[in-house]
């Protein structure tokens, strides 16, 4: 039977005797809602909890199992219809390290037998759940585990990494390679003797490190997981980590002891973690959700086919009553049992605002600190109004919710539909606006001209946290890859240059900044632009390029620690960006040139003057009067002062950043 079958079975009773439906669908509006916050398995050393919400279904059946996969079912148990929609059994006994399916019977079919969608343990490849006592997944010192120090969300530096990416390569020096515990090693180093992993992202300086989704996916086979890679944009298990990144995907409790020891760890090194969640869809809809209450968790079109605003096959509808709960729960649930410290919602204006508002109200609830963000666009047509969609037009809608600021991405370095596009630091004519879009923070300033910034006619943001700056992330061509390809007659040293101007820019920014892993050693992914399955070969970091670029590594250190050390790049408020921050004329279309007042900021440095040449030739700016010490330039970074200048002016060499103080 399809699932089209299925829904067209679960909708004939509902619906009036006299009415002629060709193609009705069932409204899920009717569907009962269900508040208390215990479904899922619940487990008590004398008995175990079992709870569903499946209003649709007509039996749940319970199977307990000695092994995660195999075997027969030692019980098989009748799940008792309660309220609202949901089933319950009671197991008394102590089921620790048990595992578990249920499965629901709708109008005489049965379903797939499934762990719930709750589940919070399970064994290989997410077939089974696992009853887990959680507490005994705990790391030594877990119960001390604290989030590290942050003041504004604005002080945020985020490091974007895949689990597998930064260990996987044999010049990593790393043991676990491709696992969580390849986060927890200390002192590796490449052949070439520089810093790996860990000690890398520490002595980098950033202060989030942002893993691509690290909870149970579909597409790598756990019992081989070295057979194929993954970014893992396909989600089975939402409450569950991933188990090819465990050294045991077997054993349920594994995982979550690794993942809990990872975070632990990076916490421990003053690093925060955010997680990358992708409720938008589901791997393939035979998920867990359509095997509990087929259709409800998904958009339809009129059709009565799964909307497709995800490019994905499906979408989820986070505005329906039972899927905003789930969201709202789950991520509460990371923040609460593994201490993350941060979400990256992937395709978030799939989402409705008010999920995303509820879920943001929910999290600062937990900890006010903890930072949510997400890409403000959708990849198709939706199922749901754009009005009501957390897109990046809406941001200024969204509470504490920050959005990724493409305008200025693609300013900096060229459009994403256009490989071959230039930006503003390959001198590309008419870019700079959306350059000083980003160097604002996406906020209303009164010397940007808005219907020149790339996409966006308008400020979007209402306060600086709302941006998300960047010039390159995991998906398309890596920095370097796409300089390459878009400016193909440059020389390295003159492509180099490129590079530190654009990442330069990102890290002077008003806003949040952000880094993709690897950016800092020029990563290339050999032009590969969706890297999404392709082998390690492509994705994995080559550490040696580090000693290669060790230059490139010490400008982005260095301007990662300019901005820890001076409060005037990270201003909290709109309000002070737009008294602190000023344009002065730079006398060329493709220099950028502006002033901070940093005595307002509370920074060391009275005032300061920064200026980007994208040019191919240097260009001479006028300086504001007075002395200034000079401490970037186009080749490095040195807060004590590289020269002197004492006016009226100074040539910005071709393709550099210039940062001045007083
Ligand atoms: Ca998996």
């Amino acid at each position: 039977m399809t699932l089209k079958t299925i829904l067209a079975l679960i909708l004939l009773p509902v619906l009036p005797a006299s009415s002629k439906p060709v193609r009705a669908l069932p409204s899920y509006d009717n569907y009962p809602v269900y508040t208390g916050n215990d479904l899922g398995v619940h487990y008590f050393h004398g008995k175990t909890v079992f709870k569903i919400w499946a209003p649709t279904a007509s039996a749940v059946k319970l199977r307990l199992y000695a092994a995660d996969n195999g075997g027969k079912a030692l019980h098989t148990i009748r799940l008792f219809k309660a309220n609202k929609g949901t089933w319950q059994t009671i197991v008394s006994g102590d089921l620790k390290n048990s595992y578990y399916t249920f499965q629901v019977n709708i109008n005489g079919r049965w379903l797939k037998e499934r762990p719930d969608i709750y589940a919070k343990a399970v064994g290989v490849n997410g077939m089974r759940g696992m009853v887990v006592d959680l507490k005994a997944t705990n790391p030594v010192g877990w119960s001390k585990d604290k989030r590290p120090a942050q003041k504004n969300f604005t002080d945020i530096i985020i490091y974007e990494l895949h689990v597998r990416d930064l260990s996987e390569n044999p010049n990593s020096g790393i043991k676990h390679k491709g696992k969580f515990l390849g986060l927890t090693e200390t002192g590796t180093r490449s052949p070439q003797g520089e810093m790996t992993g860990l000690d890398h992202i520490k002595s980098l300086g950033v202060t989030h490190v942002h893993l691509l989704p690290s909870f149970d996916y579909n597409s790598i086979d756990e019992t081989k997981p070295d057979e194929k890679y993954n970014w893992g944009y396909d989600p089975l298990n939402y409450n569950v980590p991933e188990g090819s990144y465990s050294t045991d995907p077997y054993n349920g409790n594994v995982r979550i002891r690794e993942f809990k020891k990872m975070i632990e760890t990076l916490h421990d090194n003053g690093l925060r973690v955010i997680l990358d969640v992708v409720y938008n869809h589901t791997s393939d809809t035979s998920s867990n959700f359509n095997q509990f209450v087929p259709g409800y968790f998904y958009r339809h079109t009129a059709k009565g086919a799964y909307s497709n605003g995800t490019g994905c096959g499906n979408e989820t509808a986070s505005e329906r009553p039972m899927m905003r709960k789930y969201m709202i729960e789950s991520v509460c649930y990371w923040a609460k049992e593994y201490h993350l410290d941060g979400f990256r919602f992937d395709l978030m204006g799939v989402h409705d605002i008010e999920t995303m508002n509820e879920i943001s109200a929910a999290l600062h609830k937990i900890d006010p600190t903890i930072f949510i963000y997400g890409e403000g666009w959708s990849a198709g047509n939706c199922g749901l109004d754009e009005n009501l969609r957390a897109v990046k037009a809406n941001a200024a809608k969204l509470d504490k919710v920050a959005v990724f600021n493409d305008d200025t991405r693609d300013g900096i370095k060229g459009g994403w539909s256009d490989v071959k596009s230039k930006g503003f630091v390959s001198a590309a004519p008419g870019t700079a606006e959306s350059v000083k879009f980003g160097i604002v923070g996406a906020i209303s300033h009164p010397q940007v001209d808005y219907s020149k910034v790339d996409y966006s006619k308008t400020a979007w943001a209402a306060e600086p946290y709302q941006t998300i700056n960047y010039v390159s992330c995991h998906d398309d061509n890596t920095l370097w890859d796409r300089l390459k390809i878009s400016n193909p007659a440059a020389s390295e040293p003159e492509l180099i240059k490129m590079d530190k101007l654009s990442n330069a820019i990102v890290l002077t920014s008003q806003g949040v900044a952000f880094l993709h892993a690897g950016a800092e050693m020029l990563r290339s992914k050999h032009g590969v632009a969706n890297s999404f399955e392709s082998p390690d070969s492509i994705n994995q970091l080559d550490w040696s390029r580090k000693a290669k670029y060790k230059a490139v590594f010490d400008y982005y250190s260095g301007l990662v620690a300019l901005r820890k050390h001076h409060p005037a790049f990270r201003m909290p408020s709109a309000k002070m960006i737009r008294a602190n921050l000023k344009f002065l004329p730079a006398g060329d279309p493709n220099v950028i040139a502006y002033r901070l007042n940093g005595r307002a900021c509370d920074d060391q440095w009275k005032s300061i003057v920064v200026i980007f040449n994208g040019n191919t030739t240097d260009k001479r700016v006028e300086l504001p009067s007075g002395s200034w010490t000079i401490a970037v330039d186009g080749d490095s970074v040195n807060e004590a002062g590289i020269r002197v200048i004492n006016g009226p002016g100074i040539t910005i060499p071709a393709t550099s950043a210039c940062i001045l103080f007083q």
